[in-house]
This record gives C-alpha cells, sequence and structure tokens, in this order.
C-alpha cells in the first residue's frame, strides 16, 4: 500500500484504456500473451467499476493512462483499506520464508528483492533486471558527459535504436543533464532490459530526431534551401526541431551556421540528413527516473498453470502482481497487470476453497 501511495509521482496512474495500443507487445516486453487472457478476464471497466462503486471517479490523460479525477493515490489506497474487512493487516513484517503449513499461499512480495522470499522453492525464475530508467550519455565509449547534455529541457518526437539489436522506440524523447529521459528513452530500457544488463549498461545508442523517411526528409530540407536562399543555416529549421536543437545539429554535421542556404550543397545536405536520422552516442550508465521502476524477470509464467496462476510445482502456491515475469512500459500498465493477476488468483481461491466473496 506504501508504494500505490507513491505510484504517478503521487497521483496514481492506476491503468490504461489501451486504446492507442496496437499490440500488447509494444506494451508488456514480458509477458504480453499471458496478459492478453488477463485483460480478457479482468480488464480495465472491471477494475474502475469497482472503484466507482466506492465513490471514486477517474479521468483519462494523454496516453490513455487512468487517474483518479482527486489526483490523489491516497484515495486509492483508502478505498482499498476499506474493503478489505477481516483480514489482519500486519505491518513492517518481513517474512524470509514462506510458511509450510497453510491451505493456500498467494505471494504478492513484487519484484527484484521480494523475490528472495522464494528462496529454494521448485520455482523456475527468470533472474531479474531493472526496466524503466533513464540514459546517461556520452559521445565516445569511455568517453564523459555527452556534448548533447549541454541541450538540457529540450525535447521532441524522435526515435530510440540500439544499433545491431532489434530494440527501438518511438516518443517524445526529453534531453536532460546526464542523457536522455522521456517516453521514448523509458520505452527502449524496457524492450533492452535485460540486453542493456547484460552490457553492464555500456552501448551504443542512434537517436533519430525525426520520425519520418529519408525521402521526406531530404524535400523538407531542399525545400528551406529553395525558399530561403539568402538567409543562413540557422535562422530556418526544419518543423519539429528547436531552434537550439538545429543549431546543435548543424554542428554536429559540420556545417557553419552562419553559412547561407544557397551555399548547402550536396555533401552537406547528405551530411545533415544523415545525422538527423542517425546520430551515434553512447550509454555509459543508468539512472532512476522519478524513483520509478520495475523488474523485468520474475517467475517464469512457464512454471504456472496460466488459467490460476498456481504454481505446477506445489500445489496451493499462487503468485500475483510484479513477481510474475511481467512487466510493462510507463502508462498505467504494470498496475493493471497487478490488478488482472490479482482478480484470477481471486477467483481460483474463492471458487476452491469455498472462501467467502469479497
Ligand atoms: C515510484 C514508483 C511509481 C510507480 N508508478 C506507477 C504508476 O503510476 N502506474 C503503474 O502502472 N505502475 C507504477 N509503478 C509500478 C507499480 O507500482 C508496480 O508494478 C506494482 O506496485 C506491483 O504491485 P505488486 O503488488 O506486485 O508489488 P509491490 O507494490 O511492490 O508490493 C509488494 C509488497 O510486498 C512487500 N514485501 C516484499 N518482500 C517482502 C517480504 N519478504 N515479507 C513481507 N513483505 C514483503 C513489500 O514491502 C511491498 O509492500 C511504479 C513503481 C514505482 C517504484
Amino acid at each position: 500500500m506504501a508504494k500505490l501511495a507513491i505510484t504517478g509521482g503521487g497521483r496514481c496512474n492506476i491503468s490504461n484504456n489501451f486504446e492507442s495500443i496496437r499490440s500488447l507487445e509494444e506494451v508488456y516486453p514480458r509477458g504480453a500473451n499471458f496478459m492478453k487472457r488477463a485483460l480478457a478476464e479482468f480488464p480495465p471497466e472491471h477494475l474502475l467499476d469497482w472503484f466507482r462503486k466506492r465513490g471514486v471517479e477517474f479521468i483519462t490523460e494523454d496516453g490513455g493512462r487512468i487517474f483518479p479525477a482527486s489526483q490523489d493515490a491516497g484515495e486509492i489506497v483508502r478505498v482499498l483499506l476499506k474493503a478489505i474487512t477481516g483480514v489482519r493487516i500486519d505491518c513492517n513484517c518481513r517474512l524470509d520464508s514462506l510458511p509450510e503449513d497453510s491451505g493456500f499461499i498467494v505471494v504478492t512480495t513484487g519484484g527484484g528483492k521480494g523475490m528472495e522470499i522464494l528462496g529454494d522453492l521448485p520455482v523456475k525464475i527468470v533472474p531479474p533486471v531493472p526496466s524503466l530508467f533513464t540514459f546517461n550519455l556520452s559521445d565516445t565509449p569511455d568517453g564523459n558527459r555527452s556534448s548533447l547534455c549541454t541541450l538540457m529541457g529540450t525535447s521532441c518526437e524522435a526515435g530510440l535504436s540500439i544499433p545491431g539489436t532489434k530494440f527501438h522506440s518511438e516518443g517524445d524523447l526529453l534531453v536532460t543533464d546526464w542523457g536522455l529521459s522521456g517516453p521514448a528513452a523509458l520505452r527502449l530500457s524496457s524492450y533492452a532490459a535485460r540486453h542493456l544488463a547484460e552490457h553492464q549498461y555500456r552501448s551504443p545508442v542512434t537517436v533519430r530526431w525525426m520520425n519520418c523517411p529519408e525521402e521526406t526528409l531530404r524535400t523538407m530540407i531542399t525545400g528551406i534551401k529553395e525558399r530561403n536562399p539568402r538567409k543562413m543555416l540557422k535562422s530556418v529549421h526544419p518543423e519539429g526541431l528547436s531552434a537550439r536543437l538545429w543549431e546543435y545539429l548543424l554542428k554536429q554535421s559540420g556545417l557553419r551556421d552562419d553559412m547561407l542556404w544557397a551555399e548547402l550543397g550536396s555533401k552537406g545536405l547528405n551530411k545533415l540528413v544523415q545525422v538527423i536520422l542517425a546520430d551515434n552516442y553512447y550509454i555509459s550508465g543508468k539512472t532512476r527516473f522519478r524513483d520509478e521502476f520495475v523488474s523485468c524477470g520474475g517467475v517464469s509464467l512457464s512454471s504456472v498453470n496460466i488459467k490460476t496462476l498456481e504454481s505446477k510445482e506445489r500445489e496451493g502456491l499462487f503468485f500475483a502482481g510484479e513477481i510474475l515475469d511481467i512487466d510493462a512500459v510507463t502508462g498505467g500498465f504494470n498496475l493493471q497487470a497487478a490488478w488482472s493477476t490479482a482478480y484470477i488468483v481471486a477467483k481460483t481461491i474463492i471458487n476452491r476453497y469455498d472462501t467467502q466473496d469479497f
């Protein structure tokens, strides 16, 4: 509950309406197939209805992100605490192992250290590594802070990719004083979480400053040149790039910013296009995003019955939430996975163990 109270920067991005999502793989890099089933069993609408019946109203923000209208994660916590009657809650009480003698156990201890409780249990674990972090950036493999960081605060719609791999992302990219952040960086950190961990968070990374085909960009720049022959390169820039970023990209391309557009030859044009579409840097480490992170890895879905989330090895042992090898990009998808998996486990327990409906 303490963690829930700080989700979404204290506003609790409780779920997502999934309306702009083309495929679940896009948002659940691990567990997409399973989430298809879980979302059919307990979709966001059922979750919201449950809370609405208890007086909570919701708002939807860009990207389909759903928050309580009160903008207060505490409201969600209070409603949950009020709803769980007849249950003893022990706070500040760490378990080192699971009790042997209970009828059923649900493990919801989250990712990372929460997995330690599983000890030597015969459960297949996919080793946990962090996901959802921002990138520290340098210009050379062993270099210091990248020159790009002088543009701190600049943001634009961009693409990010790791050369030689399939990992790429698109979205808002924010230049920070240490490197790259914003949805495009967080998504890439999620897609490539294991790859980056295996490479000690050191890797080449390519920024595509404009998400358009090369031909479109060439036509756009040639058009600017034809319309502004007597103006300096720095005074007219393509739409979508800020003046500050444009001046930086001119420098990256080895072009003088006071050169006239009429003087831009094919060599200069080629270099400019190349830098805009593939500007190369190095990831030299990772930084937490507003203390927000999730674990990639956990209890393997191959070791649980996917209809009940019960261990295949030990009857009565269930898993829900982040301890499972399911994780998502930001946007309310991680909490929705926790709600849906918890529902599946609760339903099984109610049906099988003849507990009271709750
Ligand atoms: C700062 C932050 C903000 C986030 N914001 C969002 C958001 O807005 N939207 C979203 O979708 N996702 C968000 N996430 C991710 C989301 O919080 C998690 O995916 C979600 O909380 C997972 O729920 P869970 O119940 O599985 O695990 P947790 O919420 O981590 O709960 C696990 C609980 O188990 C307890 N525990 C662990 N080990 C033991 C033990 N040995 N004995 C006893 N207790 C133990 C922990 O203390 C904790 O209370 C955020 C994550 C962070 C860190």
